[in-house]
């Protein structure tokens, strides 16, 4: 038996690998199926186009070609549901004892024996924090959801990439007052390119404030204080979209055994080829695998750790 931990497109894409090989595994998820794309902006479309989001070579078909949310919810429940995939939903993985071919696995609701573990616990679950005073206000959210919330309010978004420009266009257009904070000097190169003149545009028409080269400094109940090129700025604001990316649960992949690098970057240590960390019989899979830099893994390249995974464990126990 391998159990897998995470129910996320690679997760899913590694127990139906292993399936495909008559290798009995199991997935334990602590929230939903797909839970981290369940927590994705309601309205939100991937950059990818629908085909590149595909796992299991069941045909994922769009309305348009990059598709939504809502859609890539409706595919992979699909996609398990074709491959009849053994799921144990709400059920965290908090400790994993013993060793190759004889793992341990505790949930908080039960133990299971495995020969071989899969770590696939992506990164969406612990956000980057700023360090800044305020933080830990009840208006400053780590998450966006949907735009209504935020309707004739002084909204400040942090951030320059795609989740931030996101944001700052929804809440705009549900008539938001809405001021955008970037640390560098103008919005990432890998925003999306159908919405990046969109941005751009409200920016220079003055309809969303800009500010580049700025570093928020504090969070205050009915004000933030800004640190801009051009000084101090303190402005009103109800509301702020931190969105300054997530980081992988790296307490929770120590405490598994998995070393991580020294650099800044964390990235677990693992066998590019096989995918088979420091701790023997115990795998990494999707975008764990890039630690700190989360922006150069995604569904789309780290498909293909399923088939590596499988065909390795399959290997081992041939
Ligand atoms: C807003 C946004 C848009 C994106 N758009 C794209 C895109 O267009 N194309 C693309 O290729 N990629 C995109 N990505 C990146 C990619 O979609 C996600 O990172 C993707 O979900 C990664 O899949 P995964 O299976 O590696 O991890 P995840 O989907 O994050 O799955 C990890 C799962 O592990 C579970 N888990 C964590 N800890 C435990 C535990 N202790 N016990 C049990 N379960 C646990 C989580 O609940 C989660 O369900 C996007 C990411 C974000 C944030």
């Amino acid at each position: 038996m391998v159990i897998i931990v995470g129910s996320g497109p690679i997760g899913l894409a590694t127990a139906i690998e292993l399936k495909r090989k008559n290798i009995p595994a199991k997935i334990i998820e602590r929230g939903c199926l797909v839970n981290s794309i369940f927590h994705y902006p309601k309205d939100m479309t991937f950059f990818s186009t629908s085909e590149r989001l595909e796992i299991g070579d069941v045909p994922f078909i769009s309305h348009n070609p990059k598709p939504t949310r809502r859609e890539a919810l409706e595919y992979y429940r699909r996609a398990a549901e074709s491959y009849d995939l053994d799921i144990h939903l709400y059920e965290e993985v908090q400790d994993i004892q013993g060793r190759d071919q004889s793992f341990t696995i505790k949930t908080d609701q039960d133990s299971y024996e495995a020969s071989k573990v899969v770590v696939a616990t992506g990164f969406y679950d612990v956000p980057k924090m700023m360090g800044i005073p305020g933080e830990e206000l009840d208006k400053v959210r780590h998450y966006y959801d949907e735009a209504h919330a935020y309707a004739w309010q002084d909204v400040l978004v942090i951030g320059g990439g795609n989740s931030a420009v996101d944001a700052a266009l929804e809440t705009y257009r549900a008539n938001a007052n809405v001021t955008l904070a970037v640390r560098n000097s103008k919005i990432k190169e890998s925003v999306k390119y159908w919405v990046k003149p969109d941005i751009q545009n409200r920016i220079k028409n003055e309809e969303i404030t800009g500010f580049f080269n700025t570093e928020v400094k504090e969070v205050k109940e009915s004000e933030v204080i800004l640190d801009t090129p051009n000084g101090t700025k303190t402005i009103t604001n109800d509301f702020v979209l931190a969105m300054t990316g997530y980081k992988p649960n790296f307490d929770l992949m120590t405490s598994f055994g998995i070393d991580l690098t020294d650099d800044e970057d964390k990235m677990p240590v693992y066998n590019e080829k096989t995918l088979e960390t420091n701790r023997k019989g115990m795998y990494v899979a999707g975008v764990v695998c890039g630690g700190m830099d989360t922006s150069k893994l995604f569904i789309e390249n780290t498909r293909v750790h399923a088939e590596h995974i499988a065909n390795d464990i399959q290997k081992k126990i041939d």
